[in-house]
């Protein structure tokens, strides 16, 4: 491993044209994990910093979900001007600048939606060097006096997200990213980092072409996505299998794909009248219906969306869960793309098309309307891929990655119906026993949904009321989902030892076989589906669903109290790692995935208190809480957990310089660390106990005065509104260093 110099990039001024590359990206990881709260890099994330902060032009190709703001984002940190992004939806820049600022990123957006006079206000802060990041749409570029404000700025980069807009071979050409162009030469030395999710050649090719990138270096991911699996149904009732679907993913985000705009109406409706919160969502509805849906959607009113394909761009939702096709796509390109839609946090979810030749046949009568010959031989080629996708029953991974051009090896996916189906036989004794005996306990009066429900320990009310959470089998299944549980049982069905009723509400009961089977304690092999292979972060390890749900309903009072989309809060990767840990300090809870220094200050003691409070109700051993779920997950046979995590001794090393009298920038540069994150390490330490003498790092004293009444006034856990409060007259970091003096005086709570 090449191990770069430690440089401090808070001291990183205006070195560029001495040495360009005195920050690298391995020297962005301390920021990487105080500013985002990860770790380490996901694939090529650090390829493309390093080429960003070597000035060299860049073209980033990665799959959604991939990482690709990061890839701006942390460098804009390492660089002294501002950081340029040119984004084409208004509706996603506000999220993401909200996203920036949950994470003490001082960002702002300009577009239509902002009234002058806040224009006016940004382009002054952005002027005096405040603002890190600048979203912009690019239509801005067009106006003359919008690029005489850019002229005035210190740019250090243009990031062009959404990059295939520029092209009009792609699907979604904007003429307004033509105006980059002009952009691009009239800030020639300002290197562009392009960023796109687009799969196919010509698109790339031409991005490079228009955008002049021919000197700039390519990265190309690959397009695999390992978290989705893709499954391809006969449609037959389809309606009772979408239903089923979603009922086994209560809560979460789903968006079903229809073929039209009547059908995305009656088939919300219907599924409103099941309970479900489902909404329509077409390009016939007036556009304030569009906004109003989309807003529902992102916030976690309205999880479950109808859509013709009109719904998607401008959607980065990251914990939809599934993504149906309830008719037959016109392209694998657009497949790929609306599947791509689900998982972007790298979680596990599910791609599901109903395929049937009507549907096919339907796609056919509207190719035969086309007028214009060689757009209906585009179509119907295009189609037919799309069909014998569908219909042959080769990995869908395999189809999708080499109709893009990559190679797939590998035997199986594990995570496609194709490969899921090509089953060994596996011994089911155990499994089985269980769901025998959670159908006698639960008396032998409930439909499968509910014996799955016990199962798998659902909070769901019904089960509450029974008191079926009281039962034994309850909550012992924890490595199969519940399709997989709903497959068991059919198949327990044909083997004779469970029976189903007939009915609107079939009942099981264990048949005369099934008792015997449990009596002689039998032992059973069924051909099972392997398990699929997992994605990234988060999903190897069991955790505690019931706390993912108290997490989840925390996470969104304090969205709808912050009027921010849930996931700008915390992301499900991290409340899951919530739910695993069982952090009880702020200590444990800096090291949860996501949680960087900003969201530790602002939601660490709520989420702290909700977690803890659990821990105590549910009898789980508070201080073991992390251990225990570890052990349960089979960690300690081995398998992978997060990383370990010394940070008493760097904490210690910290200190030693300090009580030499040091100033915290003489520390950060003695060690080579952020000045952000020798705070960080002062606050913990302080939070453990230490007695640390700040006394000579601290503002003046009438500066101190006006800190401590403003703390006063706004409460010392968020330091947000301290920092407006103050007028942004101090930093962060002074306002930190102030709070832990009133700390130590016992003046604000710790
Ligand atoms: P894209 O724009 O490529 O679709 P995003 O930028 O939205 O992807 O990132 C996808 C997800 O991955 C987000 O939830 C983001 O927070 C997360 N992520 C990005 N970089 C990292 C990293 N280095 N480690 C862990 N998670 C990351
Ligand atoms: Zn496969």
């Amino acid at each position: 491993m090449v191990r770069a110099r430690p440089v401090t990039f808070h001291n990183y001024q205006r070195q560029r044209d001495v040495n360009p590359s005195m920050t690298t990206a391995t020297s962005l990881l301390p920021a990487l994990r105080s500013y985002f709260g990860y770790d380490s890099f996901l694939p090529l994330q650090e390829e493309i910093i390093a080429n960003i902060l070597d000035r060299q032009d860049t073209l980033a190709l990665m799959p959604t979900g991939g990482g690709k703001s990061l890839c701006y984002q942390l460098p804009a940190l390492a660089l002294t001007g501002t950081t340029l992004v040119i984004s084409p939806l208004i509706a996603l820049m506000k999220d993401q600048v909200d996203g920036l600022e949950a994470n003490g990123i001082a960002a702002r957006y300009i577009n239509s939606s902002l009234p002058a006079s806040e224009i006016q206000q940004v382009q002054e802060r952005v002027r005096q060097g405040q603002v890190k990041i600048l979203y912009v749409a690019p239509e801005r570029l067009a106006m003359p006096e919008f690029n005489r404000f850019l002229h005035s700025l210190d740019l250090d980069l243009i990031a062009i997200d959404e990059a295939h807009c520029i092209s009009e071979w792609g699907h979604e050409f904007r003429p307004d990213y033509r105006n980059l162009r002009q952009l691009r030469q009239s800030f020639p030395s300002v290197p562009v980092v392009a960023l796109t999710a687009t799969a196919t050649e010509r698109v790339r090719e031409d991005i490079v072409e228009q955008l002049d990138l021919g000197k700039g270096r390519v990265f190309l991911s690959s397009f695999n996505r390992s978290n989705l699996t893709y499954s391809i149904r006969p449609k037959r009732s389809p309606w009772n299998q979408l239903l089923s679907l979603l009922k086994d993913r209560q809560g979460q985000s789903a968006i079903i794909y229809c073929f039209s705009r009547q059908e995305t109406e009656d088939l919300a409706g219907g599924l409103r009248s099941q309970g479900l919160d489902a909404l329509p969502y077409h390009a016939g509805l007036d556009s304030t219906t569009r906004r109003r849906t989309q807003d529902d959607f992102i916030h976690d009113r309205a999880p479950i969306i109808v859509a013709t394909i009109a719904f998607g761009m401008g959607i980065d939702k990251p914990d939809v869960r599934l993504v149906v096709h309830y008719s037959l796509p016109k392209s694998l390109e657009g497949y790929y793309q609306e599947t791509g839609r689900a998982g972007r946090d790298g979680l596990p979810s599910d791609c599901v098309l109903f395929y049937s030749y009507s549907d096919k046949a339907k796609q056919e009568y509207f190719i035969r309307q086309i007028e214009d010959a060689q757009e209906r031989r585009n179509a119907r080629e295009k189609l037919a891929k799309m069909v014998d996708f569908a219909q042959s029953p080769v990995c869908r991974r395999r189809t999708i990655l080499e109709y893009f051009g990559e190679r797939w090896d590998a035997d199986t996916c594990g995570a496609c119906d194709v490969c899921l189906e090509s089953r060994d036989l596996v011994d089911a004794t155990e499994i089985t026993q269980k769901i025998l005996s959670a159908v006698i306990r639960t008396g032998q009066r409930f439909g499968a949904h509910h014996v799955i429900q016990v199962l798998t320990g659902s909070r769901d009310k019904r089960i509450l009321e029974l008191g079926h959470d009281q039962l034994s089998v309850y909550g012992i299944v924890k490595d199969r989902s519940r399709d997989e549980l709903r497959e068991l049982i059919g198949r327990l069905q044909a083997e004779g030892l469970l029976a189903r009723s007939q009915g609107e509400y079939p009942t099981l009961a264990v048949t005369d076989s099934g008792m015997e089977f449990l009596r002689h304690r039998r032992s059973i092999s069924l051909a099972l589906p392997k398990p699929p292979a997992r994605g990234k972060a988060g999903d190897a390890m069991e955790y505690d669903k019931g706390l993912f749900e108290e997490l989840r309903s925390l996470r969104l009072r304090v969205a709808a109290e912050q009027g921010v989309p849930p996931y700008v809060v915390f992301s499900d990767v991290s409340l899951r790692d919530m739910a695993t840990d069982l952090p009880l300090t702020m200590e444990q809870f800096s090291s949860i995935h996501g949680v960087g220094q900003a969201k530790l200050e602002q939601y660490g003691p709520p989420f702290l208190q909700a977690i803890k409070s659990y821990a105590e109700s549910s009898g789980l051993p508070a201080a073991t809480g992390a251990a225990l779920m570890r052990q349960r997950s089979g960690q300690a046979a081995g398998q992978p957990g997060p990383p370990e995590r010394r940070r008493g001794a760097t904490e210690e090393a910290t200190n030693e310089l300090l009580s030499r009298g040091m100033s915290v920038s003489q520390v950060a540069k003695e060690r080579g660390l952020a000045e952000t994150t020798i705070i960080n390490h002062m606050e913990r330490l302080q939070l453990r106990g230490v007695e640390l003498d700040v006394d000579h790092l601290l503002p003046d004293r009438e500066a101190l005065n006006e800190i401590g009444k403003a703390f006063e006034v706004c409460g010392s856990t968020q330091l947000k509104p301290v920092w407006e409060f103050l007028e942004s007259r101090f930093t962060y970091d002074q306002l930190r260093l102030a709070r832990m003096h009133f700390r130590r005086q016992g003046m604000v709570p710790d």
